[in-house]
């Protein structure tokens, strides 16, 4: 290397005005300013964008930018000319006329960047139109989309195979920040990047405190948590629907927090116009449906908030990704109990789709349970999804490393519970949900214990040395392991396939206990690490093998008689 400045530093100094690269960003954007196409598997908040922006400068002719957020194009684009960069959009918002212009400027060579959105490719007129111009580069954002078994496909993306044939000499860079070597090799067929570098990044993120909460009273808790941790901050609280979102938003106001809504039933002014508050002000609170957040770039996030079950883990750390990019000490809060695993689980069996679609569902599910569920490093264990592992084995600074849950031997509650189950459904041919069985454990003689007159059943009264609340904790957990299913619009308790290994006294099931008082207070950055360290470092690291993990847990539950969940 000459002492001269790269083409590439030249122009993340003078246009972007930063004074390095992060991560492997340098070597990624010298590969394809090279020519080569790229797989980039890199964080949220990683700082992907610059590994096309940068090339597509650098090289001659237009970027061709494929993205599926189409809401933030306008914003992108707007921001990119504050910065002198010539782009441009072409989607579905815009009228004819508009849509002229931004074409001519694309065939007479004078835009950098031209962002695409997925369905614009299939269409005849704007294959012509890249015929007609120069194009510097594709770029594939959010490129987990076209993953058919991912967590948010998008039927669009299949097409872009297309860009290879009809284009063979332009390279192209496909990013994702959520992918694990599966989606990873799925994503390279599908979009026949055969030949594409890798590039992974680690997915640490240090100064987020992750903790995971029973839920008793959603709201109240956040509310607590809010006032006694986070007064003033800004920061994000997702819920499932969009009734939830309005009524959280309100509960927040009424309590002297300032919160707005966000979801798709919105009016998309009141949306861009709470979505641009948020970004803008100080100290403002988005209470929002996973609607809300794809490529938000707001760096003073202080807390993510779920208040009801993510549905995969990919999801759950993209969403929790946008607490603290910049660095500083952040919280992602989740309030998980009894009835999120009810409710996720009637929507994947009510869902459109075939078994096997429903079958990856309940898989991603599954995941995100065992890492609610988890008696060891939550960290460690999120690092582990990605097949990361992570050096210390603990963090120090989630909740289930500064309150270790302890652990218990299940294995007699939960065959009791098993037993009632399967008492209902054997001597009386009946399903019904977890508080019916909770009931008859503990020996209530409730209304409906009496109608159905399950004061006769053998099991009945054999649980009262446990409370409710720790009948719904096994009942959690043997959903969250499998030994146990949910079926039909009530959510009634079915066995499973693995429920007569508990029943026989096959396996140990070891149990997660709540302390009821339970409470993690002073988020702090990972021993070592500096609190006020600027913005993390995200270290190239090997490549995430998921398949490998997960066939190393099994193998070490197995060894040690434990369910897969409890490693
Ligand atoms: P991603 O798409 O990976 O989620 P972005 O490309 O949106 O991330 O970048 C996240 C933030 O990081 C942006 O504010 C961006 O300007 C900033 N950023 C990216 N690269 C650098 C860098 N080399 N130095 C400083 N800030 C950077
Ligand atoms: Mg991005
Ligand atoms: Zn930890």
């Amino acid at each position: 290397m000459t002492s001269a400045l790269s083409p590439a530093m030249d122009v993340l100094n003078r246009v972007f005005g930063y004074p390095d690269f992060r991560g492997s960003q340098r070597d990624i954007i010298e590969h394809v300013i090279g020519g080569g196409d790229a797989l980039v598997l890199m964080p949220t908040g990683g700082g992907k964008s610059l590994c096309y922006q940068i090339p597509a400068l650098v090289r001659p002719g237009t970027g061709v930018v494929i993205s599926p957020l189409i809401a933030l194009m306008q914003d992108q684009v707007d921001a990119l000319r504050t910065l002198g960069v010539r782009a441009g959009f072409l989607n579905s918002t815009q009228d004819r006329s508009e849509r002229q212009v931004v074409e001519a400027e694309f065939v007479n060579g004078e835009l950098d960047l031209l962002y695409v959105a997925p369905e614009g490719l299939g269409v005849a007129n704007t294959q012509r139109l890249l015929d007609r111009g120069k194009i510097s580069l594709f770029a594939i954002d959010e490129a987990h989309c076209v993953s058919q078994w991912g967590h948010d496909f998008r039927p669009d993306y299949l097409g872009l195979s297309m860009l290879h044939e009809r284009w063979p000499d332009v390279p192209r860079i496909a990013l994702t920040a959520t992918a694990t070597s599966a989606t990873r090799t799925e994503i390279a067929t599908r979009l026949q990047l055969t030949d594409a570098r890798h590039f992974t990044q680690s997915f640490d993120r240090p100064n987020i405190q992750y903790r995971i909460a029973p839920k008793n009273e959603p709201r109240k808790q956040l509310l607590d948590l809010l006032r006694s941790e986070h007064p003033g901050d800004s920061g994000i609280v997702y819920c499932l629907s969009r009734a939830s979102v309005d009524k959280t938003a309100e509960f927040l106001a009424q309590n002297g927090i300032p919160a707005l809504p966000y979801h798709a039933g919105l009016d998309s002014r009141v949306r861009a116009a709470n979505q641009s508050r948020f970004l803008r002000e100080d100290g403002l609170v988005m209470v929002a449906t996973i609607a809300f957040g794809m490529g938000i770039d707001k760096p003073d996030v202080r807390f993510v908030a779920h208040l009801d079950l993510p549905k995969s883990v990919e999801g759950y750390y993209q969403e929790t990704g946008r607490a603290g990019r910049d660095g500083q000490p952040s919280t992602a809060w989740l309030a998980y109990g009894l009835q999120d695993v009810v409710q996720q689980r009637k929507m994947i069996e009510s869902s459109d789709g075939d078994a096997a679609h429903r079958r990856n569902a309940s898989q991603h599910l599954d995941a995100m349970l065992a890492l609610c569920e988890t008696v060891t490093c939550r960290r460690a264990q999120l690092l582990a999804y990605f097949g990361q592992r992570d050096e210390a084995g603990s963090c120090g600074n989630c909740d289930t490393c500064l309150a270790p849950p302890e652990s218990w031997d299940g294995t007699v509650p939960a065959q009791k519970l098993l037993s009632t189950v399967l008492r209902l459904q054997r001597e009386r041919g009946q399903k019904f949900g977890a508080g019916q069985s909770i009931d008859i454990l503990l020996g209530k003689q409730t209304d409906k214990v009496q109608q159905f007159r399950h004061d006769e059943l053998k099991v009945f009264g054999i649980g009262a040395d446990l409370r409710d609340q720790e009948w719904r904790g096994v009942v959690r957990q043997l959903l969250a392991a499998g030994y146990l299913a949910v079926e039909g619009e009530y959510g009634t308790l079915v066995l499973t396939e693995t429920s007569a290994e508990v029943l026989r006294g096959g396996v140990k099931v070891m149990m997660r206990r709540e302390a009821p008082q339970q409470r993690v207070r002073t988020p702090r950055t990972r021993a070592g690490a500096s609190p006020a360290a600027a913005a993390p470092d995200f270290p190239a690291e090997a490549a995430p093998d998921f398949e490998r993990l997960r066939a190393w847990r099994a193998a070490t539950a197995k060894e040690q008689g434990v369910p897969a969940y409890v490693i």
